[in-house]
């Protein structure tokens, strides 16, 4: 399984790409979030559009979700036939819908692909593209859900939005990467998870290693250090700041 971090900024950092990651795993991509500017990275990189099985959204704010209109036309202009899955929340057909047809109304007549909606709730599992999901409840100011991935005996668990709640411990034990939201650094900041917080769940979650991303604008410029030396404390396990483009490889 190979993750790549398309993005890793929050919503309105204007330096960053919209945190979202495309997993590959058995020759199939699952992309997590695709937020304003993540579909173009995300075509960009697979190059053909048709190649994208799955997607997953956290929840429903601009910054993880309003990407797919690109997703959409992207597969359009390529002449996709193949289906694409799109998992989510409660609500997710209505609202990718609503994205869709507000960006352009008369595309999803022309869609030459089906498209497939998997509405999942907190605590679910299940199969999709070939990978095995299960999710657990986020405490955000929408809401939102966490997501363990499995395929190929390779496991990935990503926070998406919010603070990490009970739930998320059972559902992120032991995987190979977590990818957790860090917006602030060592205060709690209300719906949000910090750098100090996701250390410390990593620790009880026991992951093989852990990637931070979605830190607030000021934290990621001027904070570097502090999190340098954070990370300097953790011997369990690797953790990562990951710029945009880098690439985790978990065989
Ligand atoms: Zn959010």
């Amino acid at each position: 399984m190979k993750c790549t971090f398309l993005g890793v900024g929050s919503a309105f950092d204007a330096k960053q790409t919209n945190v979202s990651v495309l997993v590959n795993a058995e020759g199939r991509n699952f992309l997590l979030d695709c937020g304003f500017n993540a579909g173009h990275k995300c075509i960009r990189e697979l190059q053909d559009p048709s190649l994208l099985d799955a997607v997953w959204i956290s929840h429903f704010h601009g910054d993880h979700f309003f990407g797919l209109p690109f997703i959409f036309g992207s597969c359009l202009t390529a002449g996709r036939s193949k289906e694409i899955h799109i998992c989510g929340p409660q609500g997710i057909e209505g609202k990718v819908v609503q994205i869709i047809d507000l960006a352009y109304p008369t595309m999803r007549a022309k869609l030459g692909f089906d498209v497939v909606f998997h509405e999942c709730c907190p605590g679910e599992e299940g199969s999709v593209a070939g990978f095995n999901l299960r999710t657990c409840a986020m405490d955000h100011s929408e809401s939102a859900q966490g997501l363990r991935l499995e395929c190929a005996g390779k496991t990935v668990f990503y926070s998406g939005d919010g603070s990490l709640t009970e739930d998320c411990l059972s559902v992120g034990r032991n995987v190979d990467l977590g990818i957790l939201e860090s917006y602030g650094l060592d205060e709690s900041v209300k719906g949000h998870s910090s750098v100090a917080e996701c250390i410390e769940f990593a620790h009880s979650a026991e992951m093989g290693k852990v990637a931070l991303v979605h830190l607030e604008p000021f934290v990621r410029t001027y904070c570097s250090v502090q999190i340098t030396e954070m990370f300097a404390q953790v011997d369990e396990f690797e953790m990562y700041l990951p710029k945009e483009g880098c690439c985790v490889d978990l065989c």
